[in-house]
């Protein structure tokens, strides 16, 4: 095992072992919070096999929904904040997206993690029909698309 100056290790084996395949799926969506809800509806609103995995009974995370209609404004969300610096093929959506600590004071909360759940959905929805990486998808595409199915991506005049 390979050591670091200070004594720990800088990997860690583990035993190899064999896992059952249940099923096979387009896209797999894991946690059923309101990223996980829109990314698993939008990817299955593009045609493909999907399946959404939550580890408790019942859908929501950590959802709760400001009500009234008095909109406190918003913010624009680069599709960038959601793809992992070396993992292929890996959207990381909803509070787990990349962003600094005083954008996720914003971002993290469930409007925004809807929005980009819907968009990340899509985007595989996307990437799957061209047969490109998650992270080659067109944004210019993605964004129209993602207008013409109804969402509010602030650049209306
Ligand atoms: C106490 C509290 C109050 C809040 N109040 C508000 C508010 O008033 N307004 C607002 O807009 N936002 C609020 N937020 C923030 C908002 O609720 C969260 O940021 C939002 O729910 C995040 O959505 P998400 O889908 O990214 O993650 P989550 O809602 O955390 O959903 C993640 C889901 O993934 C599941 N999961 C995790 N690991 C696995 C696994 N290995 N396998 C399968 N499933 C897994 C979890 O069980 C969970 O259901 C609040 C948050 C908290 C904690």
């Amino acid at each position: 095992m390979k050591e670091q100056a200070s004594g720990r290790p800088v990997t860690i084996s583990e035993p190899s072992r064999s896992t059952p395949v249940y099923a096979e799926f387009d896209v797999v969506v894991v946690g059923g919070g309101p990223a996980g809800i829109m990314a698993a509806t939008a990817a299955a609103r593009t045609g493909h096999s999907t399946i959404l995995l939550e580890r408790y009974g019942f859908l929501g995370g950590a959802f709760r929904w400001q009500r009234g209609d008095n909109p406190r404004g918003f913010n624009q969300l680069p599709f960038r904040m959601m793809l992992p610096g070396r993992v292929r093929n890996l959207y990381v959506t909803g509070r787990c997206a990349s962003m600094t600590h005083g954008a996720q004071s914003a971002a993290r909360v469930t409007g925004p993690c809807f929005a980009m759940g819907e968009a990340a959905g899509t985007a595989a929805g996307l990437a799957l029909g061209e047969g490109i990486a998650c992270g080659a998808v067109d944004v210019a595409a993605l964004q129209q698309r993602l207008e013409r199915a109804g969402a509010y991506l602030g650049r209306q005049a």
